[in-house]
């Protein structure tokens, strides 16, 4: 029997290892991939961090700025999560995939590809890099061009001399948009008009919105943060938004009042969903109900990163590490000597 079973070795996993090794628990780390790195080893080259290294650290030891002075880049994240795991010499297994949670009298079991697991406790922290989310449109599947979703997204090269629609309005697309408007021929296709953080405020900006809207803080200053190549496109004439399109045809996109687009791919910039497949022999519902971390339907399970759901910027490198802690707090775990 182990004490905590952490599932996902990303950065929120990570988090709450630092906390559990602090805690002198019992616990393991199980993650799906082969390397270290989480969902930053997947993420485009050309992605960079929308805050500094200084605001983008995990318990214990801050990221290094990286060489060029700019903020750091997803390989530079990659570098500090695997050097962050080896430092703390957290107990991480991979590449070992969870395939369900199930409860078993008074502990849970967790289920993998390279065995079972005995839990007093499961913290989830899977993310959801794997669970990419695409609306449907009319006409979808008849689109003869070519669909892609920002997980697919590896840099605007493929996309040279194309007619290409973004769709999607937050950072992602916004960024997607900026490095692919620079070889391409693009439209910018969002739900509701995009809105620039000003010049001078960056992720850190967005962190303290989150932290103050649980003192009832409402201000909002915008979603997207205005890093260099946005404002390149912005000063381009580029990141002009048109409303959502309602079908697609076989040649494009259409919009309500009958005018259309054609175009030879869609990039589907529309988020993701977390990724709790194994958690669904639990019955919790598709929207788990968490006090905290804590699920209420399952209070041996917690549920780290995601989004503000699981706690204020949880799914942010700055975030991760608030909700980690309070959730080890929260076990109670008795300290080992
Ligand atoms: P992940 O990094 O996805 O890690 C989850 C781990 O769990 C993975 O290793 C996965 O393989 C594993 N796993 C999944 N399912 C299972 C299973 N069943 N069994 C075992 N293992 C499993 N945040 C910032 O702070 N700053 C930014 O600038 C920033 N930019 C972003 C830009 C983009 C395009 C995106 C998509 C996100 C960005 N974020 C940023 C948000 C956030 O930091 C990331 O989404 C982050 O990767 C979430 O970390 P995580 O540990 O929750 O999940």
């Amino acid at each position: 029997m182990t004490d905590v079973v952490v599932i996902g070795g990303g950065q929120a996993g990570l988090a709450a290892g630092y906390y559990l090794r602090r805690a002198k628990a019992d616990f393991v780390i199980l993650d799906a991939q082969a390397e270290p790195g989480g969902a930053w080893r997947h993420a485009w080259p050309s992605l960079r961090l929308f805050s500094p290294a200084q605001y983008s650290s995990l318990p214990g030891r801050m990221m290094p700025a990286p060489a060029d002075g700019g903020y750091p880049t997803a390989a530079d994240t990659v570098a500090y999560l695997t050097d962050y795991e080896h430092r703390y010499d957290l107990p991480i297994h991979r590449p070992v995939t969870v395939q369900a949670v199930r409860r078993s009298d008074d502990h849970l079991l967790v289920e993998t590809d390279r065995g079972t697991w005995q839990a007093r406790t499961v913290i989830s922290a899977t993310g959801t890099w794997q669970s990419p989310y695409v609306p449907h449109y009319p006409g979808m599947r008849d689109f003869q061009g070519e669909q892609l979703h920002t997980v697919n997204y590896q840099g605007p090269e493929p996309f040279a001399g194309k007619r290409v629609v973004i769709v999607g309005g937050a950072n992602s697309g916004a960024q997607i948009l900026a490095e692919v408007s620079t070889v391409a021929d693009t439209t910018w296709v969002t739900l509701r008009p995009p809105r620039l953080l000003p010049d001078d405020l960056d992720g850190r900006a967005l962190f303290a919105l989150a932290t103050n809207r649980l003192q009832g803080d409402t201000a909002d200053l915008g979603d997207i943060v205005a890093v260099p190549p946005v404002r390149d496109a912005r000063d381009r004439g580029v990141l002009k938004a048109e409303p959502m399109f309602s079908r697609i045809t076989p040649e494009g996109v259409a919009w309500p009042d009958g005018s259309s687009l054609a175009c030879d791919t869609i990039i589907w910039c529309t988020g993701f969903r977390p990724a709790l497949r194994h958690l669904a022999p639990l019955k919790l519902g598709s929207n788990i109900a968490v006090d905290g971390t804590r699920a209420i339907g399952e209070p041996r399970l917690h549920l780290l990163g995601y989004g503000d759901w699981t706690g204020p910027a949880s799914a942010t490198l700055i975030g991760a590490s608030r909700t980690a802690r309070e959730t080890v707090l929260r076990l109670g775990l008795a300290p080992r000597t």
